[in-house]
């Protein structure tokens, strides 16, 4: 019986669960959602509405309060 080697590389980091306000006039979380940086420099969400498949934008906000 061969040695059990690691059976996969550390996981990926779960991402989080960024919400934002739909054009549907709900608060959905976002699907999809993956980390980028807006035109402004600010690092956001870009995913879209899980319940009308709008785009969805919101601005990711740092684990420190600022
Ligand atoms: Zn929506």
């Amino acid at each position: 019986m061969p040695d059990a080697g690691p059976d996969a590389p550390a996981p990926a980091p779960a991402p989080a669960d960024p919400q934002g306000w739909c054009v549907c006039g709900q608060r959905v979380a976002i699907a999809g959602a993956r980390a980028v940086t807006l035109t402004n420099g600010r690092p956001g969400w870009e995913g879209h509405c899980p319940a009308c498949g709008s785009p969805l934008f919101a601005i990711r906000r740092r684990a420190a309060g600022g």
